[in-house]
């Protein structure tokens, strides 16, 4: 019988997941089925979860933290990052996991942080496991976000500086910027920091997954610019190494979503 798994969100129309966890399963053999469930009522969807059963679940906005109260256990680093993205279901029992976390190592491998100045636009869902990552790494983490009071409630889970007022911080400051906003999505959005912020010296990292105007501005300065889809594609071959309890590489499912991205924009 064909095992299912599920993708849990709302909305959900446009998640890459199940184009990633399907081509997954068929190169390793696994006879499973992700399915897209665009649910608003997240505590109803973890009953379905038990009865149906589905064996993983990926979670994605806005539920990764209001989950978290309607599961069995949870995982010590999800708990410490205060955001569950992964949902493993063993006889009924539900456990969360965060694998944003190993994503986002993924996204910033060979990128020094250590000791360094790092700028996190946003106080969402997603901003949460790179603050958690950054301070483990000893970042001195500098956060600026719309909403102020978002941005102190992240400072005092994991320390580090608010940032409100970008205006008078002087060119190539941070040597890393991550934008964790959803500032970027269309092509026609603005900058969400002043460009000369990014001097060549700069990393961004936009955890977006299309090339958007932040990451074309910095490549055009020489500096390296880092998509989104690299923590994608990394916190997805973990889920699926939790389920499977094997190593899942990525074998061409990095260049397959790039595809669906680019016939998706046309
Ligand atoms: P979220 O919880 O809805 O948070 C959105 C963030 O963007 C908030 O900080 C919000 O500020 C800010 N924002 C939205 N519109 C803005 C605007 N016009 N000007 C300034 N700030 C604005 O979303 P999320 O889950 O954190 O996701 C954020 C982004 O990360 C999304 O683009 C998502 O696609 C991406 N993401 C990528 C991955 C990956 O694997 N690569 C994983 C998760 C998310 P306020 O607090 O003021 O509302």
């Amino acid at each position: 019988m064909t095992l299912q798994t599920a993708v849990v969100g709302h909305p959900i129309s446009h998640s890459l997941s199940p184009l990633l966890h399907n081509a997954i399963y068929k190169h390793e053999g696994v006879d499973a089925d992700m399915h897209a469930y665009d649910e608003e009522d997240i505590a109803a969807f973890t009953e379905k979860m038990r009865a149906l059963p589905i064996h993983l679940a990926a979670v994605t906005l806005p539920h990764k933290q209001s989950v978290m109260q309607y599961v069995d256990e949870i995982d010590a680093r999800a708990s410490d990052i205060g955001a569950v993205n992964t949902l493993l279901n063993t006889d009924g029992v539900l456990r969360g996991y965060n694998t944003d976390i190993v994503g986002i190592e993924a996204a910033l491998k060979g990128v020094q942080v250590s000791g360094k100045d790092v700028l996190l636009l946003g106080a969402g869902g997603a901003a949460y496991p790179v603050a958690y990552y950054l301070k483990f790494k000893g970042a001195h983490v500098f956060y600026h976000n719309r909403t102020k009071e978002k941005a102190e409630e992240m400072r005092s889970r994991f320390g580090g500086v608010v940032e409100d007022d970008l205006s008078s911080i002087s060119p190539g400051r941070f040597s890393l910027i991550v934008n964790a906003t959803s500032v970027g999505l269309k092509l026609s959005d603005p900058l969400p920091i002043r460009e000369e912020l990014i001097t060549k010296d700069t990393t961004v990292l936009d955890l977006i997954y299309t090339e958007t105007p932040l990451l074309k501005h910095t490549s055009a300065k020489g500096a390296r610019a880092i998509s989104g889809l690299s923590m994608f594609v990394a916190q997805g071959l973990e889920q699926e190494r939790l389920w499977l309890d094997r190593e899942i590489r990525d074998y061409g499912y990095t260049a397959l979503l790039q595809d669906a991205l680019q016939k998706q924009s046309i």
